[in-house]
This record gives structure tokens, sequence and C-alpha cells, in this order.
């Protein structure tokens, strides 16, 4: 499977905020848009940075709670790593793995088109795994 198919599972919408957004802010649209991470864009489209829950973490452990009214641009990670529709799910496990990353954005030409997460990795393995523990059982059961 590829990127492109999870999306179509999925849908291309991708939760944004601005770098000037608040820290309070970004976790109430965590809250409110179920995710956790949010991608930083100026226009909607172009990746600034991404800013996730472990970035909030780091940052009141590091900072303490005065962190709630600074920016998303103090906390969030500039050098994002993208992927595009023709990255295939075990391209996604080892860049998140290696990355240690939960969520990767997908850009087309330039301009973002959805976001993966580690969830929708891990649910279409399972659904792959499925496929084939029943293949096998229809092979035990009738030899085909
Ligand atoms: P996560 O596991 O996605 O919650 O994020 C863990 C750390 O990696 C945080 O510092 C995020 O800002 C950062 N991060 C998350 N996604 C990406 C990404 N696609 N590229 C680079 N850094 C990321």
């Amino acid at each position: 499977m590829h990127v492109e198919g999870l999306l179509r599972n999925k849908g291309a919408e991708v939760v944004t905020v601005e770098g000037s957004t608040t820290v309070a802010d970004a976790l109430q649209t965590m809250a409110t848009r179920r995710v956790g991470a949010l991608v930083v864009s100026a226009d909607g489209s172009a990746v600034d940075g991404i800013v996730s829950e472990r970035d909030v973490v780091w940052g009141l452990a590091d900072r303490g709670a005065g962190l709630l009214g600074e920016t998303v641009a103090t906390i969030m990670t500039r050098d994002v790593v993208t992927c595009g529709m023709a990255t295939t799910v075990d391209q996604l496990s080892t860049m998140m793995t290696e990355g240690r990353m939960r969520h990767v954005p997908v850009v087309v030409d330039g301009a973002l088109a959805g976001i993966v997460s580690i969830g929708d990795v891990v649910k279409d393995r399972l659904r792959e795994l499925e496929a084939e523990t029943q293949s096998l059982h229809e092979y035990i059961s009738h030899g085909r």
C-alpha cells in the first residue's frame, strides 16, 4: 500500500495552525480536533513546521506553565520530514521508527496534501496481516 491508498481511506484533511498561535490555543485545537500534532503553516499549504503533544510536554518540563502563553513557533520542529503519494507504508514505518516521530505530512508539488500518523500505518499493517491469515486458512482448508 502507498500513501495515496492510505489517504483515499482517511481523507486529505490536515489540521494546521499559524506559527503565531499560542501553545494554549494549539492545545485547544489538538483537543477539539482529536489530533496529536498540528502542521504549522502560514497559508495552510506550505509546511513551516510541525508541533506535537510531545513538544508541549518537553516545553512545559523545560520552561514551566509560562509556555502556554508563548507561540508554537518557539517549540515547533522546523526540519519536517515529509512524504509523497508514492511513499510505501514500509518506507513510512522506517521513517517513523528511525526519526522517532508519529506523524508525517504528505506534500505534493510543495503543497500540503494530507498527513499520515503511526495509527494509519499500524491499521494498514493489521489489514494486511488479516488478509494473509485469511488466505492461509483458505489454503489449508481447501488447498487454494
Ligand atoms: P510525534 O512522535 O509525532 O508526537 O513527535 C515527536 C517529535 O518529533 C516532536 O518534536 C515533533 O515536533 C517531531 N516531529 C513529528 N513529526 C515530525 C516530522 N514529520 N518531521 C520532523 N519532526 C517531526
